[in-house]
């Protein structure tokens, strides 16, 4: 079984440690609030760890672009990592605060091969594939809100049975 809270902290960590590599200079705050009480789960880690880290990158990726498009000096990069027992099961979110989604975007971004980034840094994959290993492969949901400018949200519900 796995420790959700662990494996989520590991890949953010690798995560922002991959987004360094690429621009030493580059800093992001990053906010955990992992729930104490969760319960070793039985899932599949390697598989919700490439969810996990796949949505990491993008959220890396969309708070290094704004900083980079905007010369507002007062931006704060920031990525927040929750997880949160509930009722029907765990709750992951992964929130940045990068260039957002359109409603345009938004409609296909979980459709294989669809990206917005240039080649050879995106190819369109990470998220039409972590949808089916949530929903297919572990039986839960992964959505996504996001307000245009403002940021983006991933959450992944874990069913517990
Ligand atoms: P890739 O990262 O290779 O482009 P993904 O399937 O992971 O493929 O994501 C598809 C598209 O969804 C991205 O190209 C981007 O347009 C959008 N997207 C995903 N996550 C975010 C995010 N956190 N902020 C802004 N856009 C995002
Ligand atoms: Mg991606």
């Amino acid at each position: 079984s796995t420790d959700l809270n662990a494996l989520a902290d590991e890949y953010l960590k690798i995560a922002y440690h991959g987004l360094k590599a690429k621009d030493k200079s580059f800093n992001c705050e990053l906010v955990t609030d992992f729930d104490s009480t969760l319960k070793p789960m039985e899932v599949a880690p390697q598989e919700i760890g490439r969810v996990l880290l796949n949505l990491y990158n993008n959220a890396f990726y969309a708070v290094h672009e704004r900083a980079h498009q905007r010369s507002d000096a007062n931006y704060q990069p920031k990525v927040e990592v929750r997880t949160q027992r509930k009722e029907s099961g765990v709750e992951i979110r992964v929130k940045d605060n990068g260039t957002g989604i359109s409603e345009s975007v938004k409609a296909k971004i979980f459709q294989p091969f669809f990206t917005t980034k240039p080649t050879g840094e995106g190819t369109g994959l990470g998220l039409s594939l972590s949808y089916d290993i949530i929903t297919k492969g572990h039986g839960g949901t992964l959505t996504v809100e996001s307000t245009g400018g403002s940021g983006t949200e991933f959450v992944i519900i874990l069913p517990t049975t």
